[in-house]
């Protein structure tokens, strides 16, 4: 399988393009012509993953947090880092990482916790603003339908759980062909009137390029009249964190031991329990202190996530249970989805999860 095959169905899922600014996430070693006989899903790439992959001949790794995050200027092997980086391209292995973009989609880092909590209604806890773009095209009547369901289909018209949403006006167009054109109707050189229908349809700019192609592909025109314009709407399906409901509200020390049953976490650090049960959850995997605000005044009674400060837990405020679960536990699911988004593409694929844990905190 062809390395750029394999990235492509990783980025359909998790658009590197929604990657946070400080990260590094994508292919970090590797050429995507290369050829891949076997990949290795990991969640920290580690010397001894790496020998995994050696062992098991994959020449592809795929993990949750990139291996080099902030530059390299020498690689001499002083540190984990370098040594790794030494490693994979001296046995000929790619590697590649999806972090914060698939955190960053409502399907990504925090789905597989959400269903293993029975989570339904799940919206973005902190859904961004400026992904959205909203085309205006001028299509002419007989062929409206065709072209907005090319736009359907390219991933255009979704707003939340609503698919298909488009918004048209009819109107006249006009226009005068020149020589060397071929215009689709009217005659060369004469002024020439058509019904068209004025057709409005949102999409998140991620999906650009295939939109103007599907745009362009379906439209009879020669040269299409089309607008597209960024706007500032928040969507439901990118940012960071996710909340969801329980079908059942349930007692806080049940749902942490829950909580830890499911993700084998050793220990949790939680905030005083304020006697109530909980049924909206708050989840964000990794690092999530930077959501407790978000998490209490979206009505969370629970917020799970990892890396949480001594001082950050004074932020509960006696009005929502925040448990640190641990960075390594909140985000293990990732292998997981990894696997299933891959085999779902390209199931004769070998793709197979690493048998290591890479998480570098132990408890006594
Ligand atoms: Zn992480």
């Amino acid at each position: 399988m062809i390395l750029s095959k394999i990235i492509s169905v990783i980025e359909a899922y998790a658009p590197l393009s929604l990657q946070e600014s400080y990260d590094n996430a994508g292919l970090i070693i590797g050429n995507s012509k290369e050829y891949i006989t076997k990949a290795l899903i990991c969640f920290d790439v580690t010397e001894d993953v790496i020998d995994e992959a050696i062992k098991i001949g994959a020449n592809l790794i795929i993990s949750h947090h990139p291996i080099i995050f902030g530059g390299l200027k020498k690689i001499n092997g002083r540190n984990y880092v370098e040594r790794i980086v030494i490693k994979a391209i001296k046995n000929d292995i790619a590697l590649y990482a999806a972090h914060t973009n698939l955190d960053n989609i409502i399907n990504g880092t925090n789905k597989i916790l959400a269903e293993k909590l029975g989570l339904k209604n799940i919206k973005t806890l902190s859904p961004q603003a400026g992904m959205l773009n909203k085309l205006i095209v001028y299509v002419p009547l007989a062929h409206k339908e065709k072209v907005q369901q090319s736009l359907f289909d390219a991933g255009a018209g979704h707003i939340g759980n609503y698919d298909s949403c488009s918004f048209e006006t009819q109107g006249t167009g006009t226009f005068r062909a020149s020589e060397g054109s071929n215009p689709f109707v009217g005659s060369i050189g004469e002024i020439h009137k058509e019904d068209e229908i004025r057709l409005e349809i949102i999409f998140p700019s991620h999906l650009k390029g295939r939109i103007i192609s599907a745009l362009l592909s379906s439209h009879p025109y020669e040269e299409v009249a089309y607008d597209i314009y960024k706007i500032e709407n928040k969507t439901n399906n990118i940012g960071a964190g996710i909340i969801g409901e329980m079908d059942v509200a349930e007692d806080e020390l049940l749902f942490l031991k829950k909580v830890k049953k499911i993700t084998s976490a050793k220990g949790i650090k939680h905030t005083d329990f304020l006697k109530k049960k909980v049924k909206k959850i708050a989840i964000c995997g990794g690092s999530g202190a930077f959501l407790i605000n978000k998490a209490k005044s979206a009505g969370a009674d629970a917020y799970i996530t990892g890396d949480i400060k001594y001082h950050e837990f004074f932020d509960a405020d006696n009005s929502i249970l925040i448990a640190d679960i641990g960075h390594y536990e909140s985000e293990q699911f990732t292998n997981t989805l990894l696997f299933s988004i891959i085999k779902e593409k390209i199931p004769t694929f070998a793709v197979q999860i690493s048998d290591i844990s890479t998480n570098p905190v132990n408890y006594l």
